[in-house]
């Protein structure tokens, strides 16, 4: 667990090294973790939330509805709310922002939970705790939804300069903010050369989307005349979820520019000469979206809650009862979302649909046991659907929808999934539906 007397030693430490008296950084790093309660200590139940994304609002949102009489705190490092969802076919103007782009402002007064816009810093467990840049407040139970975080470690050890310059000059625009915005301005001022998408390994947000991105990115190259490639490197033996519908899209609405190459694990990136080793070849690039492997969110590491393995090392993801989503070590803390580890056998695509599914399970389940009730587990399953724009004009897309079984005497989940990979205007109407469907859910 990361302390405030952890953040304290960190910034001495750092400081020490730098040669300098410690003393002004340990006063300043002081002022910075202010030992100040930002509210009173609850006098019913609070739920504290972390991370106003997809699966947090929905926490926030449908706690109030299970139980206005609790206090629910939502808090959020960024001042507004930007959808990964829908921000590939954004990519290729598809959508304007306004689509994907929404306040916190409106759902907090609405749903009567309260929005702190500010970020969370450390956790005490063991006092029911989270401090944040101004404070601390305290919690009955506590809900981490950070979403996800990079980990170029796999590619890169801990050499930091070759992060820093792959994640600047190649930024992966897999959490929301300036990322997409430079990855937009990136494709449409691509002029011509190779355009280089990596997949990452291991488990990772959204798996169709890289295909996605791939297919809105050709759709401005398309547009723009541009003689470029984009090429997909895959690490997988072949492209999946939807391998059949992305392929068809390649291979019709954008043969001669979209090049797949599969079995290709990245061994090395040279982000300044601008080449990728992997075990299907070498490819230099002109320009590139390389998305790294990713692991739950620095908040789950914080509460020291990720899972191990039968070594002991981390796996990556949190460590949460598979049915409830409660921490398997801490009654009082749950997750929802991207963070969460594969539970009995499935492995839940990290998906905006899911958290929000998830985030509505965790609700019931807190809200019954605030109210001395347990909900029987495996009675609440979550569910995912997701579309992925293949072509822009016309606009069409596919789609998967998994339903999730709940075998009590085998103790296990199995997951039925439906794959639509003939493309089409319908589901690219759907899509939007959809989209539209889940910001009202969180939003209004
Ligand atoms: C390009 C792309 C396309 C996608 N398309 C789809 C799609 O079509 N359909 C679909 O269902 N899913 C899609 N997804 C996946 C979807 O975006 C994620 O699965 C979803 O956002 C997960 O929700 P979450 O709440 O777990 O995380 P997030 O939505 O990322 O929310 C986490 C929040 O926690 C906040 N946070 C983190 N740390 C702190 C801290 N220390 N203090 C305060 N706040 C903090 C973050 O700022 C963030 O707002 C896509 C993803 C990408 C990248």
């Amino acid at each position: 667990m990361v302390t405030r007397r952890d953040i304290l030693k960190s910034a001495g430490a750092g400081t020490l090294a730098l040669g300098l008296s410690s003393q002004p950084v340990f006063a300043a790093a002081e002022k910075a973790v202010k030992m100040e309660a930002l509210m009173p200590p609850p006098k019913g139940n609070r739920v504290v939330v972390c991370g106003g994304g997809w699966a947090g609002l929905t926490v926030a949102k449908y706690l109030r509805r299970e139980n206005p009489n609790i206090q629910v705190v939502l808090i959020e490092q960024r001042p507004n709310f930007f959808s990964c969802p829908i921000s590939n076919p954004w990519l290729a103007d598809l959508v304007n922002l306004d689509f994907i782009q929404y306040d916190y402002i409106q759902p907090a007064l609405k749903y009567g939970y309260t929005f702190m816009n500010d970020k969370v810093i450390a956790i005490e467990r063991d006092k029911k705790r989270v401090y944040t840049t101004r404070g601390y407040i305290e919690y009955n139970y506590l809900v981490l939804t950070p979403g996800i975080r990079y980990n170029y470690a796999p590619w890169f050890g801990d050499n930091k300069e070759l992060i820093r310059l792959t994640k600047m000059n190649y930024p992966p625009a897999y959490i929301p903010g300036s990322e997409h915005i430079a990855l937009k301005r990136k494709i449409n001022e691509f002029e011509e050369g190779d355009f280089v998408v990596t997949v990452p390994p291991g488990a990772y947000r959204c798996p169709p989307a890289p295909y996605e991105r791939v297919c809105m990115i050709a759709e401005v190259f398309k547009r723009n005349k541009v003689k470029g490639r984009v090429i997909l490197l895959e690490p997988k033996d072949d492209i999946a979820p939807k391998g059949p519908g992305f392929r068809a899209a390649y291979d019709q609405v954008y043969l001669g520019i979209v090049e797949v190459v599969t079995k290709a694990s990245i061994k090395e990136i040279d982000p300044v000469k601008k080449v990728i080793k992997t075990t299907a070849g070498d490819f230099k690039f002109t320009d590139a979206n390389i998305i790294p492997p990713q692991q739950a969110g620095e908040l789950v590491w914080m509460a020291d809650l990720i899972a191990k393995d039968k070594e002991g090392k981390p796996t990556g993801w949190a460590d949460q009862d598979p049915l409830t989503f409660q921490a398997k070590a801490d009654p009082h803390v749950f997750f929802a979302g991207d963070v969460i580890s594969p539970a009995l056998g499935v492995t839940y695509p990290k998906s905006g649909h899911q958290a929000n599914s998830q985030g509505k399970i965790v609700a019931k389940v807190i809200a019954s046991r605030i109210a001395g009730k347990e909900i029987k587990p495996g009675s609440l399953m979550p569910e995912n659907v997701c579309y992925s724009m293949v072509n822009g004009t016309p606009q069409e897309a596919i789609v998967i929808n998994v339903n999730y079984e709940y075998n009590e005497k085998e103790n296990k989940i199995t997951p039925r999934p439906r794959t639509t990979n003939d493309r089409s205007e319908a589901l690219a109407k759907a899509t939007y539906e959809w989209a539209r469907a889940m910001y009202r859910d969180m939003f209004s």
